[in-house]
């Protein structure tokens, strides 16, 4: 039986044209700064977003925790969305990496207003408040189903941000899952944030490998944290040479997964089992169980059929449509759905 693995987007192997990519890749010592397709893929992802400078990272997790470790100083508060990565599933890292407290923000599928940061930050005259530092957005959102933020929100959260005198951080792991939808193009997005974090392993489809981006001053303290955390890589060309293939050849291909996600949520939505399916706007589906009804056995059941779920919650499964898997894959999931 075929394996359909819809647990996440980060589950795609190197295509055969990737692994060529990889193999040819001119290397050297990038804690040297020495490492040229490294160095490429830096200058290429900033110039793209039209941002001085770039640090390639070994993950998501650690662009997101140097980002914030360099916008904040020990007791400062972060706000950002209760199901927000970058609190929820990223070890504490917050807290224990940066020593700061985290005011959640009230979100619509994590998507929230101006108004809503004006309400929450502190007043820093008053001394016995922790300083509110900065803001994190999220697009598109993981919790929210990949939902995706309208930019006229995210440019009235800018001008919260510039009234308050707080950073903002984008956690863009899906931002191109997101443009390729809403038609925004990355110069966009790249004024109106501070740093900006691109995940070149989930729906790109590179094996390892996040990017952060940022003005020179930012980009050079963030390559000191990277490597007080550990993440000064050497020969990293070989995963950057990856990186590099996936933003030239798979950027244009998102929207086929955000068609297969939408045939998914289309038929979960017609089972009598499914009692609600969020919105896909994405490559990210997300459901709720009908009463009595157990997400981890439902996964089980799925399982064999040869189809791979994510229980998030006790009723609550996730699918994640990415470049492994085709239409007959998705015919699978439905002749599961059916039969599970
Ligand atoms: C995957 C993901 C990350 C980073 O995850 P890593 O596994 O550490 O690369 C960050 N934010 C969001 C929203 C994600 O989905």
């Amino acid at each position: 039986m075929r394996i359909i693995d819809l647990r996440s987007d980060t589950v795609t192997r190197p295509s055969p044209a990737m692994r060529d990519a990889m193999f040819s890749a001119a290397l050297g010592d990038d804690v040297f700064g020495e490492d040229p397709t490294v160095n490429l893929l830096e200058q290429r992802v900033a110039a793209l977003f039209g941002h001085d400078a770039a640090v390639f990272c070994p993950s998501g997790t650690m662009t997101n925790q140097i980002a914030i470790n360099v916008h904040t100083r020990p007791g400062d508060e972060v706000l950002c969305e209760e199901g927000a990565h970058v609190y929820r599933y990223e070890g504490g890292g917050m807290m224990a990496t940066s020593g700061c407290s985290v005011k959640h923000v009230p979100a619509d599928r994590g998507r929230f207003t101006a108004e809503a940061v004006d309400a929450a930050v502190n007043d820093r005259a008053q001394a016995y408040l922790a300083n509110t530092r900065l803001v994190v957005v999220e697009n598109c959102v993981n919790r929210g189903g990949g939902a995706i933020w309208d930019i006229a929100a995210v440019k009235r959260i800018r001008a919260a941000c510039d009234r308050h005198e707080l950073g903002l951080h984008l956690d863009g792991a899906r931002l191109f899952n997101a443009m390729a939808e809403d038609g925004t193009a990355p110069e966009q997005w790249g004024g109106l944030f501070d740093s900006i974090s691109i995940c070149l392993s989930k729906g790109l489809g590179a094996p390892v490998g996040s990017v952060l981006l940022g003005s020179g001053e930012f980009i050079h303290q963030a390559r000191r944290v990277r490597k007080r955390l550990g993440g000064g890589m050497r020969q990293a060309g070989f995963l950057a040479a990856a990186g590099l293939y996936a933003i030239e050849q798979n950027t244009g291909r998102l929207k086929e997964d955000h068609e297969r996600a939408r045939r998914i949520g289309v038929e979960v939505a017609t089972m009598p089992w499914c009692a609600h399916v969020m919105p896909v706007s994405t490559n990210i589906v997300i459901y709720d169980l009908a009463e009595g009804h157990d997400a981890r056995r439902h996964v089980d059941a799925l399982r064999a059929h040869g189809v791979l779920a994510f229980a998030i919650g006790p009723a609550q499964v996730r699918m994640v449509t990415h470049l492994d898997v085709d239409d007959a894959g998705i015919d699978q999931v439905i002749d599961a759905f059916r039969n599970a």
